[in-house]
Order: C-alpha cells, then sequence, then structure tokens
C-alpha cells in the first residue's frame, strides 16, 4: 500500500508529498524499514528500494506462490524527492543535506520536519536500512556498514552476504545523521554503500536487491524465499584497514578494474596520462594485497585526488 509519509505545501507550486510503500500484515511498527534518498543524486538506492516495493507488492498479491510475507515493511524509496526530480544531493530549495537534519522536528524548516517524520515512521522497526552512494567522482563496492555495532549487529550484518562488512565509530561529530538517531532506539541499524551517485550501475543493484531479499529471507520476513549456499567469503574491515592511494601528479586517470576484486600488491590498477600529450605519467599500484573496495571514475585528476582504496584482509 502506498500512502504518504508527509505532504507539503509550497508559496508558488502544487502541494508535494513524500510517499513510502507499506507492505505485509498490519501492525503498529514495521519489522523492517528501508530507507533511500536520503540524497537525491543517490540513484542506486531509490532504484533498488522502488524494484524491491514492486516485488514486495506483487508477493503481498500472491504473484509468487511460493513466498509469503510475514511481517509488516515500510520502504521510503525517495526521502529528497525534490532532490531526485532535480538531480541534486542537497533539498534544492535551501541547499541543506536532509542527513543532517536528524533528529528533526515538526515545526522547523522543511528538512527538519521531513527528518522528523522519517525517524517516526523508522525509529521503532527491528532492522533499520539506510542505503547511500559514495560520490558522483567515486564508485565504492557494495558493502553494509556499521556504526559503533553491537554484537547482534554484527552478527546480523552477515545475513545479506555481501562480500564487505566494514565498520566504523559512531561520528561524535555528525550526531545529526538518521544513523545517529537510529541508534538510541532499540533494534539493530545498518547502513548499505552501493556504487556510485548520479547514474543506476544495473549490476551493483542487482547485487543489493538480492541480498535484501536474502535478508528479509533469513530474517523471518519473508517465507519461502531459496537461499544459496554462499561460497563467497564475507570478510569485515575496519577502518584501519583501508589503504588510499592519492594522485601524485595531475592528468587523466583511467582504470579498467572492478571494485570487490581481490588485488595483489604491486599490482597495476590504473594510469594516469598526460592529458595533452597522452603519454602515461604514473602507472598506479596497490601497495598491499586486497581487496578493491574503491575507485575513482571521474578521469581528470588534480595532484592529491583520492584514486582506489584497497581493504587489507585482518
Ligand atoms: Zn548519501
Amino acid at each position: 500500500m502506498k500512502r504518504n509519509l508527509l505532504c507539503m505545501t509550497a508559496p508558488v507550486r502544487e502541494d508535494f508529498d513524500i510517499p513510502c510503500h507499506e507492505i505485509g500484515p498490519k501492525s503498529p511498527h514495521p519489522a523492517i524499514a528501508l530507507v533511500g534518498g536520503l540524497h537525491g543524486d543517490e540513484i542506486n538506492g531509490v532504484f533498488i528500494l522502488s524494484r524491491l516495493a514492486d516485488f514486495l507488492t506483487n508477493v503481498e498479491a500472491g504473484v509468487y506462490k511460493e513466498l509469503r510475507l510475514n511481517k509488516r515493511v515500510l520502504i521510503i524509496p525517495a526521502v529528497n524527492v525534490l532532490g531526485v526530480n532535480l538531480r541534486t544531493r542537497t533539498w534544492p530549495f535551501d541547499k541543506s543535506d536532509i542527513n543532517r537534519m536528524f533528529p528533526g522536528s515538526t515545526i522547523g524548516e522543511t528538512t527538519q520536519r521531513i527528518a522528523y517524520a522519517v525517524l517516526e515512521a523508522t525509529r521503532r522497526a527491528e532492522y533499520r536500512i539506510d542505503i547511500h552512494t559514495a560520490g558522483v567522482d567515486f564508485e565504492e563496492v557494495p558493502q553494509v556498514r556499521l556504526y559503533g555495532p553491537s554484537e547482534s549487529e554484527r552478527e546480523t550484518a552477515r545475513l545479506f552476504a555481501l562480500p564487505a562488512i566494514m565498520e566504523r565509530s559512531l561520528s561524535p561529530v555528525f550526531t545529526t545523521t538518521l544513523m545517529s538517531s537510529w541508534k538510541v532506539w532499540p533494534g539493530e541499524s545498518f547502513m548499505l554503500r552501493v556504487g556510485q551517485a548520479g547514474t543506476v550501475q544495473l549490476d551493483h543493484c542487482q547485487r543489493v536487491f538480492r541480498a535484501l531479499v536474502s535478508f528479509l529471507g533469513r530474517c523471518g520476513v519473508l517465507e519461502g524465499v531459496k537461499l544459496s549456499v554462499d561460497d563467497e567469503e564475507i570478510c569485515c574491515f575496519d577502518k584501519a584497514s583501508a589503504h588510499r592511494i592519492y594522485a601524485e601528479k595531475a592528468g587523466t586517470f583511467v582504470s579498467d578494474r572492478q571494485v570487490g576484486r581481490w588485488v595483489r600488491a604491486g599490482q597495476e590498477l590504473g594510469y594516469i596520462y598526460d592529458s595533452f600529450n597522452g603519454n602515461v605519467i604514473e602507472k598506479v599500484v596497490s601497495p598491499v594485497a586486497g581487496l578493491l573496495s574503491g575507485i575513482r571514475r571521474h578521469p581528470l585528476l588534480f595532484e592529491g585526488d583520492l584514486l582506489l582504496r584497497v581493504n587489507k584482509k585482518k
């Protein structure tokens, strides 16, 4: 069922709404809440969640005879609805970042009211999932991000069966994020980071779609999911495991590597060309053996720009 999470009026345009899906048996609180598009240019998450809503709506309608939805699922595919329309990360009217507005308020600015409505709808869920991407210049491997996790969250994170789980401490500075606001409530909170902003990367989206369906199956929300036996290893990485490679020279950076591959120490991962003469001015090699978890996708470089990130196995 589609309903509006929040309806807002604007001075000289039509009213606008933030829609959400509520699917599965009625209950006072959803078992799982999924949020995407807090940043309007992060389209992978919006695409994944709209597809998931379509899939679960069909499950509920009995289209897949073997599947049954046992618990309530709340999906907000695009919190920053206007940003998605205008392809902007921030809220278009005042350029504010909705993910710096939590816990929000009922009487504040528009973005504070949006934050409040999102938190109200999601905070009592047993499992809460917020989907983001890296920026428009950088691509990240689909991963589960944990912030100051409990042992139980560490265990649950494996149910997504995504290859990388990245652990971070909860930032003492950015306390106004959705994640920080969720963490004070009972229940478990996860961020998924998927690819690059500004585009739909179908491979990543399909992979995360499957991860979410497996997750729903494993935590008992969706019955009848055929779970594949995982041959792929799930690796946990802390912040110290990340090795970053920066551009030593300006130029044009090109790499045909894919995120999510294991690389060797000294392996060539890309080249910096002189943007005018076209000759290779730097071979970019991995400093360590590990998982190639991020690659710069914008070719034009200044000295010091981040090129690659490789996470070393513990
Ligand atoms: Zn984001």
